[in-house]
């Protein structure tokens, strides 16, 4: 049927392309299909050339759309187009013509390629996916998250919806059950847990993820002022029933949430999340599994603690630090025992920070590493002056917290620096709170061992605020037992901790370690616990902190 001159031409056409290609002539009737055509359409060759037929091969949802294109073509007489269709077996078909008229407009020929570009799709699909959401999960992920709030935003201010509320929850404790369960399991939990969120995802409220065990559900049109707590109240009840892993595990988690609302809360999307994430932080700093509203004053919390972490980054490199001594005093013999560092921030010139105030944040950033090697350096260099050049005989007490004394270069550092000033071990003492031992008592028993055999001494600070139980105190290299404040202001009123301080007094001696008794404030409390054969007193009545000067004036009146 096809003239020879054709048929080579198409043959090329086809061999040179991987496209499918298909002409029709309509005033002869001849109609040409290539090879790589019939692959993808699969139409019996009695039937190839019924343009019906191949059409029937296209999937219903698509047919009409590619009659009504045609339609218009020919209408408009246009010379190519283009159209994208799925067959009746999902795959995705790329199909480009090329038509050509007489001079009344009549279509006379038309070519066609058709692509497969269902690989094409799927990789497309995927890119989708991954650009909205989170593939872990399958919540929204925080950029799209974000992006949709903000159109929410936008679509109540001009009046389209009533509420928008946000909620912000963390996994409380997330990194403990993931070193317990180990990460897959883990991850395992943490798509459980979307799964139950996700339920509460509708037309107007979305759940997106933030971070690893962060997750945000946002209420774009809430019917009342309780909605958001609605949905917390009834999560909390969800909670109840602990996740099930594929091991067979039951883990059972609690939630820090934190709340915002529009407007109050925010006028962005940015905006909104980060007041969620702040009150949510709030819960978290207060005890956790619970929820908090955010409120104006804690962003100026916040604020001031953002501007105090760089402020303080900045007095690590600047070393604006100070150091005061309290003198501690032998308690039958009434001369100085020892004296003990304790550091301030000198933030201008005139204004110092307690170290109550920003210890914890530099525990936490880590700045107390670099802080702690500082007050060793500052303690020991005051100690030589005092000793070499006015007869001090004392020792020189330095606290530690636990990040200190377990940082792998503590017991290095300070050997070191003991060693390069000529300074006894034994006229160092180490102070440590007895909370150090929450996390690793038996490492940190043995670094302390370790310090003790190279005659450091090592004083338990803060005995009896908690953790303490005597049973333990046996087994602990410890030199010095320091009796807490809040013992000394009540021993007095209130007699069973009377007993109890007498008790414990009796107790430590007889293991064999000095007593200090701390923030001894009234005569009353000094000479009762002198009674008790306390050994040392330690307080504002004997001396407040002072400079190393005014410590050198107190050792010159002893002389
Ligand atoms: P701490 O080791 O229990 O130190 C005793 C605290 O009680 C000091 O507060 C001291 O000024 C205060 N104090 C002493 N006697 C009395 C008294 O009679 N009445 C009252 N009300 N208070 C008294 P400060 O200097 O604010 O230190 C607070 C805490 O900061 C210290 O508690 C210690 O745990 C920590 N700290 C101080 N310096 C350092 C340091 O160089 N490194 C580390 N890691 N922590 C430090
Ligand atoms: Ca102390
Ligand atoms: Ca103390």
């Amino acid at each position: 049927m096809r003239k020879q001159n054709d048929s080579n031409l198409y043959d090329f056409i086809s061999s040179a392309s991987n496209e499918g290609f298909r002409y029709v002539n309509y005033s002869t009737g001849y109609v040409i299909v290539s090879e790589r055509w019939r692959e993808l359409f699969g139409v019996p060759k009695e039937k190839e050339n019924d343009e019906k037929e191949f059409i029937k091969y296209i999937h219903p949802d698509y047919r009409k759309k590619f009659y009504d294109k045609m339609e218009r073509i020919l209408a408009k007489q246009e010379n190519s187009y283009e159209i994208e269709y799925v067959l009746n077996d999902g795959r995705w078909i790329t199909h480009a013509g090329t038509n050509k008229y007489n001079s009344d407009g009549v279509l006379v020929e038309k070519f066609s390629f058709f692509r497969d570009i269902t690989s094409d799709k799927e990789k497309q699909k995927e890119l989708e996916y991954m650009a909205y959401f989170d593939a872990d999960t399958g919540v929204y992920n925080k950029n799209y998250f974000l992006k949709r709030l903000d159109k929410a935003i936008y679509k109540s201010q001009h009046g389209g919806y009533n509420r928008i509320q946000t909620m912000y929850m963390d996994i409380d404790n997330f990194s403990v059950i993931n070193d317990t369960i180990g990460l897959s399991l883990g991850d395992e939990l943490l798509i459980l847990f979307a799964k139950r969120i996700l339920k509460y995802a509708s037309h107007t409220t979305k759940v997106g993820r933030f971070s690893n065990d962060e997750f945000v559900i946002a209420l774009y049109d809430a019917e009342s002022d309780k909605e958001v707590f609605d949905i917390y109240d009834d999560l909390m009840e969800e909670l109840k029933t602990p996740f099930i892993l594929s091991d067979g595990k039951k883990v059972n988690v609690t939630l820090s949430v934190g709340i915002s609302v529009y407007p109050a809360g925010g006028v962005t999307a940015i905006d909104l999340i980060k007041c969620a994430d702040i009150a949510m932080y709030n819960v978290k700093r207060n005890g956790k599994n619970s929820v908090c509203v955010f409120e104006e004053s804690m962003l100026s919390r916040f604020m001031k603690n953002a501007n105090m972490e760089q402020k303080l980054k900045d007095a690590v490199d600047n070393l604006d630090f100070v150091l005061h001594y309290q003198p501690q005093f032998d308690s039958e013999k009434g001369i100085i025992r020892g004296a003990e560092a304790l550091i301030r921030w000198k933030i201008s010139e005139d204004e110092l920070i307690s170290p109550g105030e920003f210890i914890p944040m530099a525990e936490k950033n880590g700045c107390i590493v670099n802080i702690g090697e500082w007050v060793v350096e500052q303690a020991l260099d005051d100690f030589c002056n005092w000793k070499n050049n006015y007869g001090y005989k004392g020792v020189i007490s330095i606290n530690f917290s636990a990040v200190q004394l377990m940082n792998s270069d503590f017991y290095e550092m300070i050997t070191e620096k003991v060693k390069e000033r000529d300074i006894k071990a034994s006229d160092v003492e180490i102070e440590i709170t007895e909370s150090v031992l929450i996390e690793d008592p038996d490492a940190v028993i043995m670094q302390l061992g370790k310090l003790k055999d190279k005659g450091f001494r090592i004083s338990l600070d803060d005995f009896g605020t908690g953790y303490s139980s005597l049973s333990y105190l046996k087994n602990m290299p410890i030199d010095t037992l320091k009796i807490d404040k809040s013992f000394v202001d009540s021993m007095l009123n209130d007699d069973s901790t009377g007993i109890i301080t007498d008790a414990v007094i009796k107790m430590v001696k007889k293991l064999g370690y000095e007593t200090i008794a701390e923030g001894v404030e009234t005569d009353e409390q000094y000479e009762y616990l002198k009674k008790m054969n306390c050994d040392n007193i330690q307080g504002f009545l004997l001396g407040r902190p002072m400079s190393s000067e005014a410590f050198i004036n107190l050792i010159k009146g002893e002389i």
